[in-house]
C-alpha cells in the first residue's frame, strides 16, 4: 500500500481537498486502485450534527454515513464508493478509545494521548485503507489521506504525531503540504508559506511536496525561492493557481509533471507513466 498524506498550512479552505482527489485521479489514470481517507479534527462523531450554515452541506455515503463534503469529492474524482469509516473525526477516535478503555482492553495502563489515542489513528487509517471502494471488489494500491484544519492547531496535534509516527511504520509514505502564496502589489510571497513549512518541520514532518495555492501562475524566482528556504528542490514546488473549474486541477498537476516525482518517491513503477509525465 503506499500512502500519500495531505495537509495544509497558513489558512484553511486552501484546497486540500482538491488537490488530495485530483492527485488520486493521476494515480487511477495510471492504473492504480486508489482509495481515501479524510480526517477531521472535530469532536463531532461526524458532520450530521453541524450546522450547514457553518459548515457547508454534509455529504450522505451510500452507508448512511454523514460526513463532510470533501468525501463527495474523492467519490466523484475516482468513481469510488466510501464508507462511514473512511472519515476519521476525533469525536470517532476518542470514542473508540474510551469503549476500549471501558472494557477493559487497556490492562490497567493510564489511557494517554501517546500513545493509545496515535495508536487508535494509525491502526483505524490501516484498517481502512484495505477496504475495497470500487467494482473490482479488491484492495486499493494507493491511499489518499486528506488532514483537516490546518498544521499547528491544537485540534490536528494527535493526528500530526500519528502520521510522524506513521511515516516510519509503513514502506510508501508521501507528504504534500497545501500552502498560500499571497499577491501584495503584484509581488508574490514566500513568508506565509516558509513559515507554514518550517512548523510542518518542527513537528516532525517533511514535505516531499509543496503545493503552492495562488491567485495567478507562480513565477520561477517564486518556485526556486520557496525551494530553497523550505529546502525542497524545484520540482517538489507544485503552483496551483486559481481555476474556473476545479475539474482542471488534474491537469495542472499532470503539466507540472507531479507523478515523475511521486513515482520516485513512492517506487510506482515508470513505465506506466506517459512519455511526457515522465
Ligand atoms: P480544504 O479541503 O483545504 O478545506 P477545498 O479543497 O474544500 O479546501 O477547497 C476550498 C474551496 O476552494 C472550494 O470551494 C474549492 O472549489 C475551491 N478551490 C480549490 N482549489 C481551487 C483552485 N485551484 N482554483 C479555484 N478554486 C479552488
Amino acid at each position: 500500500m503506499k500512502y500519500v498524506v495531505v495537509s495544509g498550512g497558513v489558512i484553511s479552505g486552501i484546497g486540500k481537498g482538491v488537490l488530495a482527489s485530483s492527485t488520486g485521479l493521476l494515480f487511477k489514470t495510471l492504473g492504480y486502485r486508489v482509495t481515501s481517507i479524510k480526517i477531521d479534527p472535530y469532536m463531532n462523531i461526524d458532520a450530521g450534527t453541524m450546522s450547514p450554515l457553518e459548515h457547508g452541506e454534509c455529504f450522505v455515503l451510500n452507508d448512511g454515513g454523514e460526513v463532510d463534503l470533501d468525501l463527495g469529492n474523492y467519490e466523484r474524482y475516482l468513481n469510488i464508493t466510501l464508507t462511514k469509516d473512511h472519515n476519521i473525526t476525533t469525536g470517532k477516535i476518542y470514542s473508540h478509545v474510551i469503549e476500549k478503555e471501558r472494557k477493559g482492553d487497556y490492562l490497567g495502563k493510564t489511557v494517554q494521548v501517546v500513545p493509545h489515542i496515535t495508536d487508535a489513528i494509525q491502526a483505524w487509517i490501516e484498517r481502512v485503507a484495505r477496504i475495497p471502494v470500487d467494482e473490482s471488489g479488491l484492495e486499493p494500491e494507493v491511499c489518499i489521506i486528506e488532514l483537516g484544519g490546518t498544521v499547528g492547531d491544537i485540534e490536528s496535534a494527535p493526528f500530526v504525531e500519528a502520521l510522524r509516527q506513521f511515516q516510519f511504520r509503513v514502506e510508501n509514505f508521501a507528504l504534500i503540504h497545501v500552502s498560500l502564496v499571497l499577491v501584495i502589489h503584484g509581488e508574490q510571497k514566500t513568508k506565509p508559506t516558509q513559515a507554514a513549512i518550517k512548523d510542518l518541520r518542527s513537528l516532525g514532518l517533511t514535505p516531499d511536496m509543496i503545493a503552492c495555492r495562488c491567485s495567478e501562475e507562480l513565477e520561477t524566482a517564486t518556485v526556486q525561492k520557496i525551494g530553497m528556504f523550505c529546502h525542497v528542490g524545484p520540482e517538489q514546488v507544485i503552483a496551483i493557481r486559481d481555476v474556473n473549474s476545479t475539474y482542471h486541477v488534474p491537469l495542472l498537476l499532470q503539466e507540472q509533471k507531479m507523478m515523475r516525482f511521486l513515482a520516485k518517491k513512492l517506487s510506482l513503477d515508470t513505465s506506466l507513466l506517459t512519455k511526457d509525465a515522465r
